[in-house]
């Protein structure tokens, strides 16, 4: 049981402190974000399967579980059109190369390749002329002048375009490689 009121309490997480003015007959627990004094009543696992929690205000409850855990509720579609954005950036791409030879392929294409064209609807044999209709129909689909306010159709409008660079800039890598 945490002990309360005294001064050693005061000088680390978590952050117990006389909340209110003067008297300090109630002791609540203060939100974790540094520098806030509102009460934390919002628990917030610290990592998946921790059973650490902070504890945060509600708005900061809130900030907090907009930025953690990066990829867990993603769909995949999220996931991987966030994957391929970070991927454009050259410590992905040089991440992205590295395991691209370790997952599971038919060994001309890349994990990343596959996903994306699974993306797409197609199968892991597709050919270029088939990538750019499947691409082409579902970016008209999804389009934000198409579905005006449609947060789902933009992920996935998002998750299209992704697919098509991964599976475009595959392509003119493998155009310049002699077979
Ligand atoms: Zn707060």
């Amino acid at each position: 049981m945490a002990r309360t009121g005294t001064r050693s309490n005061d000088w680390g997480f978590p952050r117990w402190r006389g909340y209110g003015s003067g008297r300090e007959t109630t002791t609540v627990r203060l939100c974790d974000r540094h520098g806030c004094e509102e009460p934390g009543n919002c628990p917030a696992p610290k990592s998946p399967n921790s059973p650490d929690r902070w504890y945060f205000c509600e708005a900061h409850a809130a900030e907090y579980n907009r930025g953690w855990n990066y990829f867990e509720g993603l769909s995949a579609e999220e996931a991987a059109a966030r994957e391929a954005a970070e991927s454009r950036d050259a410590s992905g791409f040089a991440n992205a190369k590295h395991y691209a030879w370790g997952g599971p392929g038919d060994g001309t294409r890349s994990r990343d390749e596959l996903r994306a064209l699974e993306m797409l609807g197609l199968d892991s044999d597709a050919d270029a002329e088939a990538v750019k209709t499947a691409w082409r129909r579902l970016a008209k689909e999804n389009h934000p002048d198409v579905r005006p306010g449609d947060a789902d159709a933009a992920v996935r409008f998002q998750a299209v375009q992704a697919a098509y660079e991964v599976l475009r800039s595959a392509e003119d890598q493998r155009s310049y490689k002699p077979r």
